[in-house]
């Protein structure tokens, strides 16, 4: 019986100590990345100014350069230990993709050297053909590219150097996560710039920050094992309720499990090494599930560290016979996992955009890249709401413990009042004069301690960013960041022009910049929201103001995948249509895949694993009842068997619910792979197959309750949430 075993495997367990040394993180901090300590040492001047212009202006770098570059970078890796390296990217899968090389290139004589060229550095070109590419690459034609990112330090994973890169089609489409993203981080500085020039002329650079925060559950290796369904689908799809979870609360913040804590020592010992800046660790609500939070940084930089990490907690949990659960609801009706982005952008002169002043003219700063996001947001809610869409994160949204699937921001009451005042204010002198005083509302000292909170809006300004709280705990930040770097950059570069306009025909500048933010605030009040989004008032209220409320993710996909959107990515040179439609049909076709996977491990389970134990546990009654008929006199017996034959009863007819459920799941799974259409097909998949899953699900759980626990073959909630 696979399940005792694994939980006598569990109860027999010594717990693995952390493998750290002692002393100050500072002294390891950093120490596999090729950082500016690193290159300070091993590139010559000329070299490190040519890196730095590659990072800070897009310089491309010559030939030269790139090959003392490669052969530094080669001395340094071999120094720690390296023997092979790798273009580290992040194809459409969503996971990062390696492919290793050995530095050794023979010689005469038998003999080998270390070779690493700077052609090697800059690009590759690994075999493309089996990455997903919404039909941009033919199988014949399956030459990807992957191309050096030097914003993102190479890095040293398992005696391998990794160099991260963008991943592009021989025809120049992005095929990867990475390639959007830059773009959208180089328009927002470009747009953010020129707005900031309005209030200081130094302002050269604006970078878009992200500090995220990532949930995940630990399971015991040996009952991971013994759950097909966590095996392959990464969740329980059966599993009734422990009689104990997250009722008491008991869990949030409480002390971390000596086992958990010994494998947490040891990832952020590795995180560390790898510059990964992890500050914060604790219990989150859900019985052995956990949280960790870095210091935020650049969002690309942001973005490969979250990418990293998901890639080291998963590894170093396996030392310590734990497996990291990423998948955003592992289990049935307790928490679920999301991963906040928080997000800001930062000039190069140190100045948050987001974070109130105190002066009017650093208020008005802050208001204009206030209202601008939520104007970005007000105009394309849908496109972020398709950015968080995945059928993991469908059982999330909207379920009492995340945001619902309707996007709506939050900024507290004491900037709603902020925002009131600048719409209802009077007539604007168009005149200002110099000097910045003109009626700029202030920003009331209690914002500045970041006490206003709402822990249950999808967006959510936190005092000195947004939180962008209705992420999936198993995605790449990207696919977050891009569209919400793209609309906040096409939002400033518009607000520029109107402002522009007004300056032209003679208004003064702060009257101009007054005069369009209020408009702006009247605008994007329908997606503000104080209240309880997790409410279904709040649900009622959004549908009268016409906000959408997209609950699947086929629907979420398809709503936002139209001409404006795809307007959008071109104007800005971010995806072409060829592009976006590639994404938009790995993306359906992903889930419809999800979905497919998820109905078998279902119908499986439920045919090989449950009925079984059931019918056999049936049995034994059905025994029991005819060894009292013989024993007992007939009034005695039917007075005394008619509990058990009704658990016989119940027992048959939960079979029998779920042998029909199953066999009807299965035909419309064959009538769903017919369909070509991928939209079609996820959309099939969606109201045609899901549906059983919870039906299925109710038998089976039931059957959980009334079979002997001894046959039960697959570990409980209680072990699973429980057992340390
Ligand atoms: P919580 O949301 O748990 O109450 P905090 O508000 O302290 O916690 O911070 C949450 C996250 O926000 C942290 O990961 C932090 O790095 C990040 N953060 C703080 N300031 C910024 C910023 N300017 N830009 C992006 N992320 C930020
Ligand atoms: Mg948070």
């Amino acid at each position: 019986m696979l399940r005792f075993q694994a939980l006598e495997k569990v109860y027999s367990r010594v717990p693995s100590k952390a493998s750290i040394p002692h002393g100050k993180i500072s002294d390891y901090f950093g120490e596999l990345t090729f950082n500016d300590v690193a290159m300070r040492e091993y590139l010559t001047r000329e070299a490190y100014n040519k890196v730095m212009n590659a990072i800070n202006k897009g310089d491309r770098i010559e030939r030269e350069i790139a090959d003392q570059i490669a052969s530094s970078l080669k001395a340094w890796a071999i120094s720690k230990g390296c023997t092979h390296y790798t273009h580290w990217f992040h194809p459409l899968t969503g996971f990062t993709a390696e492919k290793h090389d050995a530095f050794i290139n023979p010689v005469d004589g038998g003999k080998a050297i270390e070779n690493f060229r700077g052609t090697e550095l800059i690009q590759q070109e690994p075999d493309a053909s089996s990455f997903p590419s919404g039909g941009i690459r033919n199988t014949f034609e399956a030459r990807g590219y992957t191309a050096w990112d030097p914003t993102s330090p190479a890095f040293i994973l398992d005696n391998t150097l990794c160099i991260p890169t963008i991943f592009i089609s021989y025809t120049g489409e992005a095929l990867d996560f990475k390639t959007p993203l830059l773009k959208t981080l180089n328009i927002v500085d470009k747009a953010a710039v020129e707005v900031c020039k309005y209030f200081d002329k130094d302002v050269k650079k604006v970078i878009a920050t992200l500090g995220w925060e990532q949930e995940y559950f630990v399971v015991d290796s040996a009952l991971y094992n013994a759950r097909p369904d966590l095996l392959l689908t990464g969740r329980t799809v059966f599993g009734h309720s422990s009689a104990k979870d997250q009722q008491l609360s008991d869990h949030y913040f409480g002390t971390i499990p000596a086992r958990v804590m010994e494998f947490m020592k040891e990832f952020e010992f590795e995180a560390h090494r790898l510059g990964i800046p992890v500050k914060t660790r604790h219990n989150e609500v859900a019985p052995n599930q956990f949280e960790c939070a870095p210091v935020f940084e650049e969002a690309n930089l942001a973005v490969d560290h979250n990418q990293l990490l998901m890639h080291l907690i998963k590894r170093i949990a396996n030392r310590h016979d734990f497996t990291v659960l990423l998948h955003e609801k592992p289990y049935a009706k307790v928490n679920g996992s999301g991963k906040h982005n928080n997000w800001s952008l930062r000039t190069d002169t140190g100045i948050n955009l987001l974070s109130p002043g105190n002066d009017s003219k650093s208020n008005l700063r802050f208001l204009t890249f206030l209202i601008n996001t939520l104007m970005a947001v007000h105009s394309h809610a849908d496109l972020l709401r398709a950015a968080i869409a995945s059928a993991g994160n469908d059982h999330r949204l909207g379920a009492n413990e995340a945001p619902p699937a309707i996007i709506s921001a939050f900024i507290g009451t004491q900037l709603t009042k902020v925002l009131d005042h600048l719409e209802m204010q009077g007539k604007i002198n168009n005149d200002d004069g110099p000097g910045w005083n003109m009626d700029v509302p202030k920003i009331p000292e209690i914002l500045l301690d970041n006490t206003d909170r709402n822990r249950t809006s999808p967006f959510a300004f936190t005092g000195n960013k947004f939180e962008f709280r209705a992420v999936g705990s198993s995605v790449t930040c990207s696919k977050a960041m891009t569209p919400l770097n793209l609309i906040v950059a096409d939002q400033l570069m518009k607000f520029k022009n109107e402002v522009d306009q007004l300056i032209k025909s003679k208004v003064g500048k702060q009257a101009a910049i007054l005069q369009v933010l209020r408009g702006y605030v009247t605008t994007c009040k329908s997606i503000l929201f104080e209240g309880n989004s997790y409410s279904d008032e709040w649900a009622e209220e959004a549908a009268k103001r016409g906000l959408s409320n997209l609950k699947s993710t086929p629907d979420a996909l398809i709503k936002s995948f139209n001409q404006n959107v795809i307007d959008l990515y071109e104007a800005h040179d971010i995806l072409t249509r060829r592009e976006l439609e590639a994404r938009h049909e790995i993306k359906l076709d992903k889930y419809t895949k999800q979905i497919q996977i998820e109905s078998r491990v279902i119908g499986d389970l439920a045919t090989n694993h449950i009925i079984p134990v059931a019918i056999r546990y049936q049995n034994v009654l059905i025994e029991n009842v005819k060894g009292l008929k013989e024993v007992l006199d007939n009034k005695t017996f039917v007075k005394l068997s008619k509990n058990q034959l009704q658990s016989i009863k119940d027992i048959s007819e939960h079979i029998s619910e779920i042998k029909d459920d199953v066999t009807r799941m299965i035909g419309e799974r064959k009538i769903a792979n017919k369909i070509e259409d991928p939209a079609e097909s996820a959309i099939y998949y969606n109201r045609n197959v899901l549906p059983y899953f919870q039906s299925i699900r109710y038998h089976a759980d039931k059957l959980e309750l009334l079979v002997d626990d001894k046959l039960w073959p697959l570990p409980k909630y209680r072990e699973l949430l429980f057992l340390k």
